[in-house]
């Protein structure tokens, strides 16, 4: 069975192999394995040993954004969150109840994030603190370029917290190219293709130290996570009992990634799949959600055919028994299915896929794949 959901995602056979062991978290050689695994993402993300640091946090993303939102922010302070989809709209919803102001702007989710707008709305209200953006939104399948958008938060003196979950080790991240760049998070279990259950904050050191006692909660406290690491001792420990086999793999995981060629490998292998399956779907009679210019290579959603056979789950149940599983749901206002681009798959498997959805759809009987109804 492949999975073709935008994480977790498929894993290669060494990273699943890396789980079967048994680990103690404060032994002296899986330490070593934590400092290795931070000190490789730091560089991954272009961050200095004297600037910026690697935090990693047991649990998912939301966890790690929570973290982010409530370290970074203090009680009261105020975020502006461009609703660019699904994942912006649970950013807003993590700070509005960690007891943060949350200001939103509506804007066009089909369109990357315009700086201009954040520009103005930052403008307009000088006692927005932070913004908070979603790099790849896995919601549209748009990828919102953090550059121009850093920029002006900078220039507005402002701090930026991004949300990079289904962005990093895909797309380019140089968090030193971001002075006003608090904290980017992300998983172990989307682009770097290994297992759930680990998330990692790449955060500024400053900010860390000036940001102590914000969270008001110990879990969620990257301020608490650094000032551990720092204690004799300490290095390479983990507060509370992490997903050891998950950062096994992940090691394992980060292995593939540099063999493989890196960032700019893994974005080449994924604009791949995302061209087959894009121009695949078209081939098919369907009609994907985005123009060519504007799908990310990270998710594609594609139009329900409307088609009085169409149901779903049933598309869903029958990709399975071909060895495919996809989403069961949509983020999108009209229906659609959407299929991940990420994990240990090809443009060969994209293809392979394909065949199966136009087989499934004969099987359903359905004969209207457009989005638009056929003229009676
Ligand atoms: C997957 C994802 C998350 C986090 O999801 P979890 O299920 O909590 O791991 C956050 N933001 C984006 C953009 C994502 O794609």
């Amino acid at each position: 069975m492949k999975l073709l959901i935008p994480g977790p995602v498929t894993t290669s056979p060494e990273v699943k192999a890396a789980m079967a062991q048994d680990f103690a978290p404060w032994d002296n050689d899986f330490r070593k394995l934590y400092e290795q695994v931070r000190a490789r993402v730091l560089a991954i993300a272009g961050g200095a040993a004297d600037t910026h640091t690697v935090l990693g946090l047991q649990g998912c993303g939301h966890f790690a954004a929570e973290a982010a939102l409530r370290t970074f922010m203090a009680p009261g302070d105020k975020i502006l969150v461009p609703l660019v989809g699904a994942y912006a709209e649970r950013m807003a919803r993590l700070a509005r109840e960690a007891g943060r102001q949350v200001v939103t702007i509506s804007v066009d989710q089909n369109r990357p994030l315009q700086a201009k707008i954040i520009a103005d709305a930052l403008a307009a209200d000088p006692s927005i603190s932070h913004v908070g953006m979603v790099y790849s939104e896995t919601g549209t399948g748009v990828i919102h370029d953090p550059a121009p958008i850093s920029a002006v938060v900078q220039a507005a003196g402002r701090r930026l917290i991004i949300d990079a979950v289904s962005a990093f080790g895909a797309l380019p991240m140089d968090v030193s190219a971001h002075p006003a760049l608090d904290v980017v998070i992300f998983t172990s279990n989307k682009c770097f293709e290994a297992m759930p259950g680990l998330s990692f904050a790449v955060a500024r050191i400053d900010r860390l130290d000036a940001c102590k006692g914000n969270a008001g909660s110990w879990s969620f406290d990257y301020a608490d996570v650094y000032a551990n690491l720092l204690r004799p001792n300490s290095a390479g420990v983990f507060r509370f009992t992490p997903p050891a086999q998950v950062l096994a793999s992940f090691s394992v995981a980060l292995d593939l990634f540099e063999r493989d060629g890196g960032q700019p490998a893994r974005l080449a292998r994924y604009l791949a799949n995302k061209a087959a399956l894009y121009d695949g779907m078209i081939a098919l009679g369907l009609e994907p959600c985005l123009s060519r210019a504007l799908q990310g290579p990270v998710i594609v959603n594609i139009h329900a055919p409307d088609d009085a056979a169409w149901d779903l789950m049933g598309f869903v149940d029958r990709l399975k028994q071909r060895g495919w599983l996809i989403s069961n749901f949509y983020n999108t206002p009209e229906p659609s299915f959407r299929v991940g681009c990420i994990g240990a798959i090809t443009s060969d498997d994209m293809r392979a896929f394909c065949a199966a959805v136009d087989a499934v759809l004969a099987d359903m009987g359905i004969r209207n794949r457009s989005a638009r109804r056929l003229a009676a």
